[in-house]
């Protein structure tokens, strides 16, 4: 049998794992901070007629550049940060944020530059960073899981990346980034910030968006999904907030075509029905304080949360902390920082399903 070692395969690729959040079939899936909630019948059905209206056309290709989208975009960020005042040209989407992701450093990053991340983060940032030939950074969190500062500065000025990413609310701790941390960022870095907010619509009342330090930062990038508070996962559509000329640099990299009339007509019609899909925010977000109440009561440590997910820890054997759930049917994540674990938001069912397996298993 031909493995993959027998392959030709790029000498950096050699050796490396495939990303690997595990996809089990459980009745209680608490593992990679989707929204619980699936669409209501009401907005199935006009998904159905909005997939029924491009399907007679589907013999042409899609709208390269996606603008009706993106000004439906654009509407939704001006509304979720008043003061935004972005257009269309400021907004780029793509199959999910990390393809977002991809483009930017097919753009910036590249052999011979470098991007830096502040781990623990989003585990993608360096998958990414390195499949597209760029070297990656690790210049750590504090301890506290924040970002002192005077330290990502001093640490920006010894490297110099070409980009830098900050990912606030951050996944897996859920720490948000005061704008403070970021603006200091954006004074010290040499090329582009990405701030990825894929959690951003999770934050608690008074954290503020780094959309509202666009104007004037042109090497800013704020990204964005309708995965997870859109409750739009398997649509696939990730999108950023940045000045018009760098959406010129992503449009010399993106594939033709790349977002499907599919994807667009389902984007737009979610988008629509926003009002709807959002409503069960205040929801996950108070069954979020509830959890980090109990896990607080039940002796465990957790990191203060504004996304869908909460890090506890802290246990010497995660793992079998991890496999008790797991046998008791709930799924969560072993990520993050050793003797930490990561638990999703979901219904209020799901969350009594975890606590009770959570009694069991320690
Ligand atoms: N950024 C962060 C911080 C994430 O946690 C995720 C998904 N887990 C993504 C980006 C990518 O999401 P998607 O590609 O579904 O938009």
């Amino acid at each position: 049998m031909t493995s993959l070692d027998d392959l030709p395969i790029r000498d950096d690729l050699r050796g490396r794992e495939p990303y690997g959040a595990p996809q089990l079939e459980v009745p209680v899936a608490l593992n990679t901070n989707e929204n619980p909630y699936p669409p209501s019948e009401r907005l199935v059905k006009a998904l159905g007629e909005a997939v029924a209206d491009v399907a007679g056309s589907l013999n042409r290709y899609p709208d390269r550049d996606a603008v009706a989208l993106r000004e439906d975009l654009a509407a939704f960020l001006n509304e979720d940060t008043p003061g935004a005042g972005l257009t269309s040209r400021q907004v780029w989407a793509a199959n999910g944020s990390n393809e977002i992701i991809q483009q930017i450093l097919q753009a910036f990053g590249g052999p011979g530059r470098a991007a830096m991340g502040f781990e623990p983060s989003y585990s993608m940032h360096p998958i990414i960073t390195r499949v597209s030939g760029t070297r990656w950074i690790d210049a750590h969190r504090d301890e506290d899981f924040g970002l002192e500062p005077a330290r990502a500065v001093a640490a920006i000025e010894e490297h110099r990346p070409d980009v830098v990413f900050l990912t606030s609310p951050n996944n897996p701790t859920g720490t948000a980034l005061p704008l403070e941390s970021i603006e200091a960022v954006l004074a010290a870095a040499p090329g582009m910030v990405v701030v990825d907010e894929a959690y951003a619509e999770f934050r608690r009342a008074g954290t503020p968006s780094a959309l509202t330090l666009l104007p004037g930062n042109p090497r800013l990038i704020v990204t964005r999904t309708m995965s997870k508070a859109f409750a739009m996962a398997g649509t696939r559509l990730g999108y950023l907030a940045a000045d018009p000329a760098v959406v010129d640099a992503l449009l010399l990299v993106r594939l033709p075509y790349h977002l499907s009339a599919v994807t667009q007509a389902v984007a737009r019609t979610a988008l629509a029905h926003g009002a709807e899909l959002l409503g069960t925010v205040d929801r996950l977000r108070r069954e979020r304080d509830d959890l980090v109440g109990w896990l607080r009561g039940e002796g465990f440590t957790v990191a203060d949360s504004d996304a869908n997910f909460v890090l506890f820890g802290r246990f010497p054997d995660r793992g079998r902390i991890w496999r008790g759930l797991l046998d008791r049917g709930v799924l969560i994540r072993e990520v993050g920082p050793p003797e930490w674990l990561r638990v999703s938001v979901g219904t209020a069912e799901e969350m009594a399903a975890f606590r009770t397996a959570m009694k069991e298993s320690v």
